[in-house]
């Protein structure tokens, strides 16, 4: 079985672990109201994904 031969510097493992938190913030603009969405996901703000409506935006809850 291959084996690394020695195991990484904690200064190597951190640093690898601190580019992996700058990628996670990513986020693409919505094409319908041009607010910031996560890709590949349902708009929270209008309720469209790749221009249909897919979920009911509840403004505010009246309780
Ligand atoms: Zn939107």
């Amino acid at each position: 079985m291959p084996n690394p031969k020695s195991r990484h510097c904690k200064a190597r493992r951190d640093k690898r672990r601190a580019n992996w938190k700058i990628q996670l913030t990513s986020v693409s603009i919505c094409p319908e109201c041009q607010e910031p969405k996560l890709p590949h996901r349902v708009c929270m703000s209008c309720g469209t994904y790749n221009g249909k409506k897919i979920l009911e935006v509840v403004e505010k809850e009246s309780v």
